[in-house]
């Protein structure tokens, strides 16, 4: 089941960001044969880049390896619902389908908030699936902030 496995490879890139102290997201983008062409967890931290979400390491490093500058008919799994910033790219890079484990009340754009998706300027949509293996991106990210709060 191809499906599970690239979830499974976006949870294992949320596990290795959480390890180096950056919020647990992981996200992977896979061409249409199936093939995962990038795969990426948060950096904001290391990078002092507040852009350097998993979704658009992810987005970019994908580009740069086909040498394009839009990812059509690609798709894009990522562990926890984007936020509005990567919904932007991800409509920008012409993702096929968006598959997400988590809902982010917080900060996420695409089911809550901005929800650019839906949004009259945007030029393409993706197929959206969310809830995809959500309970184990959530308790990562449970973990990881229970953990933040007791180190004070
Ligand atoms: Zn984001």
């Amino acid at each position: 089941m191809t499906f599970a496995t690239h979830m499974e490879a976006a949870l294992a890139e949320a596990r290795t960001a959480g390890r180096r102290d950056e919020v647990p997201v992981g996200a992977v983008v896979v061409s249409p044969r199936g093939a995962v062409i990038a795969a990426a967890g948060n950096r904001t931290r290391e990078l002092n880049d507040p852009t350097a979400h998993a979704e658009m390491l992810a987005i970019r490093a994908a580009c740069a390896a086909l040498g394009v500058e839009r990812l059509v008919d690609h798709d894009l799994y990522v562990t926890l619902e984007p936020c509005p910033m990567c919904a932007a790219a991800i409509s920008a890079a012409r993702i096929r389908r968006l598959y997400y484990g988590a809902a982010d009340p917080k900060s996420g754009g695409v089911a809550q908030g901005a929800r650019v998706f839906s949004h009259p300027q945007c030029h393409h949509r993706p197929e959206v699936y969310d809830g995809i293996a959500a309970e184990e991106a959530e308790a990562l990210l449970r973990g990881f902030f229970r953990y933040k709060r007791s180190e004070g």
